[in-house]
């Protein structure tokens, strides 16, 4: 039994096979495993999640990379539950519909009743697990009926919920078939956590107006818990605590010196290029990447770059690869970077240097270092963190940061060069300044500004500021 237990899609490990053939698990790190080991390490702690391969229902298991009381908890998928609730009612339903519809949202009613089933499974592992009165923390879009299921169950637990993804205007979230059951679900939580006061005032108004809760009408906090809305009795506090990196993690990486050596080694290998522009994604619809090899493309077609001593690294890592969505997105990307690299690459000499793998952290921060400008344009994303991995790591404050407005994280980083993904000229045009200005003293106190507010906001801080809001 667990005092603390984080409910999450996946489980913190893979599944790998060793030399000698044999399955092992492998710890996973990331971003909110860092960021919750003290807290599952300080208290007996348990992680409940999907293992990340079908069928799987191993016991639960200690992890002692996180602590010695940490147990984490399968939650088994068989393969038509990972099809049908994950590939398709998060990925194809929700994903797109919480994402501005970039991609059309697929409406399926077998889907939402399997993805209906799975949360109740998370839900029953969960109240298997806890003591009574524990915290639980349930992360993200793919587990919005957990809290109220939970409550259900158990009562006497405190329930955070947090949302990794933007939360959708209300007209558009009012197409979800299920809306009433979504806020429902939420509101099963003592405290709902978004990226941005938007994102909670939107959520609060539907709580109104589909659920008949009462709410209070003043601003929405940046990091601490207000905006109640009550409901049954209940009351559930929302806010906004927009999410970050172990910065100091980034930060020493960038100042390693082997990362500089290899920073320089790179750009070696790029043929010693004076301007390095870099993009950094998960291969995904909402990420823009053909707007920035659009824009790139123009600004080579024109002459403002030159391509005898421009590159542009895309690393596109894959995802999703049995959604429809995503590997027409693939293509796409493929076929724009084929054009560009047709166009103005020399023999031996590729304008658009595409690597569809995933880089380990050594090798990203050496990208990160080496790179004059990082091209961050997604259409939507609910915070964007290689917006802020890449600032963290420059420890010279150099390089530079093409931001979208529509991404979490432009709320924070303001003194990046902001741009509309959907405004062709002007991602050029900042594109275009960003590299004429590489090194200059304005683009050093930008990148100053934004290295403090990445230093200072940390993903530690964020996960305080949310278990205490959450008491
Ligand atoms: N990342 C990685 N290897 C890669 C590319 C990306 O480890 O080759 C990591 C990157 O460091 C970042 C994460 O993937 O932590 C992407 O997070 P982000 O918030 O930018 O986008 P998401 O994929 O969560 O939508």
């Amino acid at each position: 039994m667990a005092e603390f237990v984080v409910v999450a899609n996946r489980l913190p490990v893979d599944l790998v096979t060793g030399e000698d053939g044999e399955q092992h698990w492998q710890a996973a790190p990331g971003g909110l495993v860092s960021a919750l080991a003290p807290t599952l390490a300080a208290r007996t702690g348990a992680w409940v999640g999907w293992p990340g391969v079908p069928d799987a229902a191993p016991e639960p298991f200690g992890d002692d990379t996180i602590g010695p009381d940490v147990t984490l908890h399968p939650v088994p998928l068989d393969a038509d539950e990972i099809a049908a609730h994950y590939e398709g009612a998060a990925n194809a339903t929700l994903w797109p519909l919480y994402h501005d519809l970039i991609a059309t949202p697929v409406y399926d009613r077998s889907w939402w009743s399997v993805h209906r089933t799975v949360n109740e499974r998370f839900a029953a592992a969960t109240a298997d697990v806890a003591d009574e009165g524990a915290t639980v923390w349930v992360q993200d879009y793919q587990l919005q009926l957990v809290p109220r299921m939970l409550r259900e169950r158990r009562p006497d637990l405190r329930i955070g919920f947090f949302l990794h993804i933007p939360f959708p205007p209300v007209e558009l979230f009012q197409q979800l078939p299920w809306r009433s059951e979504v806020v429902d679900g939420l509101l099963g939580a003592d405290l709902v956590g978004f990226h941005t006061p938007g994102g909670a005032a939107n959520f609060r108004w539907l709580a109104q107006r589909l659920c008949g809760a009462e709410v209070d009408d003043g601003p929405i906090g940046l990091r601490t818990a207000g905006g109640e809305i009550r409901l049954g009795g209940r009351t559930t506090r929302v806010g906004a605590f927009p999410i970050s990196i172990d910065s100091a993690a980034f930060a020493r990486r960038g100042e390693d010196p082997s990362t500089a050596d290899r920073a320089r080694a790179l750009r070696a290998e790029l043929g010693d290029p004076a301007t390095v522009l870099l993009g950094v994604d998960r291969l995904d619809y909402t990420k823009g990447i053909g707007v920035r090899l659009e824009a790139f493309s123009e600004l080579l077609d024109t002459g403002r770059l030159d391509p005898a001593t421009t590159v542009l690294v895309q690393v596109a890592t894959p995802s999703r690869e049995r959604v429809d969505a995503y590997r027409r997105t693939r293509e796409e990307v493929e076929r724009t970077v084929g054009r560009i690299n047709g166009e103005h690459a020399g023999i031996g000499r590729p304008v658009v240097h595409y690597v569809h793998r995933s880089l380990p952290p050594d090798e990203l921060a050496a990208l990160y270092l080496a790179a004059d400008v990082a091209l961050v344009t997604p259409l939507r994303d609910g915070m964007n963190l290689v917006a802020k991995e890449y600032v963290a790591t420059r420890p010279d404050d150099g390089g530079d940061l093409v931001l979208s407005e529509f991404t979490g994280a432009a709320e924070e980083l303001t003194e990046a060069r902001l741009v509309n993904p959907h405004d062709l000229d002007g991602v050029a045009a900042a594109i275009a300044d960003a590299a004429a200005e590489v090194g200059s003293d304005a683009s050093r106190r930008r990148m100053s500004a934004l290295g403090a507010q990445v230093a200072e906001h940390d993903v530690a801080r964020w996960a305080e500021a949310f278990l205490g809001a959450l008491g």
